[in-house]
């Protein structure tokens, strides 16, 4: 079955433009090169999958007309992943049930710290956590179901912070990535359609360089590859014009065409 993923944001954990630069991308007025902090959105059937909620979602959600969520994956729970997860409580008060987010333990550990009166019951005897149904996924590798929609899910680990990574069908989202084991590529044979974070020209001990980026998409044999979470450094039309033509830097509201497996879709 055919759905869409929509880049809801595409720039690194300081967005750009960066508050106070006047480099020429961040005082560019291409659309292309405004970024909001990355997130995506999966829309299949009457589902819609949100993945990852940054300090610019209630804008993301505001710009696309986003009433409705199956329900929520965190990558980590770094702030530019997360730092929007108040406004989730707009559709616990829409649709007066908890919405699922699902999160590795490791990640939920953190949320829980930050978000503590998400999980306090609204009165007493209520379920554990009042807005939010969280999901705790059981494994570092394997396949879950949310919403009666079937996904994988890997992780990494990001200067010792678990992330996690979701392929849905043809195409899989990889953000905040740096080291990783070879099951993380196994994870990924067969993809389609790679959304993959890389930063800027040079390396960092967090994320990929465009080259690094090049390099790991090569070893998944995607047939197309979308950067994302990317930094003022990297304008958009001269860098896409030195990428290879498989390799395509991604913008704020771009959206492309994917395929769900009949099988994994109720
Ligand atoms: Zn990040
Ligand atoms: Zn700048």
């Amino acid at each position: 079955m055919q759905g869409k993923f929509l880049f809801l944001g595409t720039g690194g954990s300081s967005g750009v433009p960066m508050i106070g630069c006047q480099c020429e991308v961040c005082t560019s007025s291409s659309p292309y090169n405004k970024r909001m902090r990355s997130a995506g959105l999966i829309r299949i059937k009457d589902k819609s999958f949100l993945i990852d909620v940054g300090p610019d979602f209630r804008v993301q959600a505001l710009n696309h007309n986003i009433k409705h969520l199956t329900g929520v994956l965190l990558t980590h729970a770094h702030a530019d992943h997360i730092a929007g997860m108040d406004d989730l409580r707009s559709y616990y008060f829409m649709e007066k049930k908890k919405l699922p987010c699902v999160l590795s333990q490791e990640t939920f550990d953190e949320v829980k710290v930050r978000y503590h009166y998400m999980l306090t019951p609204l009165s007493p005897g209520k379920s554990v956590s009042a807005q939010i149904d969280f999901q705790i996924l059981p494994d570092d590798f394997g396949t879950y179901e949310l919403g009666g929609v079937t996904f994988q899910y890997f992780s990494y680990y990001q200067t010792g912070m678990k992330v996690t990574g979701f392929r849905f069908g043809n195409i899989a989202y990889v953000s905040d990535i740096r080291e990783f084991t070879d099951q993380v590529v196994d994870a990924l044979q067969g993809v389609d359609i790679l959304v993959l974070s890389a930063l800027r020209h040079t390396p960092t001990k967090m994320h990929f360089s465009i080259d690094e980026a090049i390099a790991f998409s090569r070893r998944t044999f995607a047939k197309k590859t979308y950067l994302t979470h990317i930094a003022h450094d990297l304008e958009y039309a001269t860098t896409n014009a030195i990428l290879p033509p498989d390799v395509r830097m991604s913008y704020d509201g771009m959206e492309i065409p994917i395929e769900i497996s009949d099988k994994d879709i109720q």
